[in-house]
């Protein structure tokens, strides 16, 4: 049996779903960071906390 183990991933824009050029790792803590979405052409802030990401009010 493979183990996946995701170490690291592309941040998904919260807005559209969309796969942005923006990679974090299991330990990268983000409080309103800028992400820039391709898709969007547009800047959204997001937390994120344990590869998990939220839209930042
Ligand atoms: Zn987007």
């Amino acid at each position: 049996m493979d183990e996946i183990k995701e170490d690291s991933l592309w941040i998904h824009c919260p807005v559209c779903g969309g796969k942005t050029r923006t990679k974090v790792c299991k330990e990268t803590v983000l409080v309103k960071f800028p992400l820039y979405c391709p898709k969007c052409k547009k800047e959204v802030l997001i937390d994120v906390v344990q590869l998990k990401i939220v839209a930042s009010e």
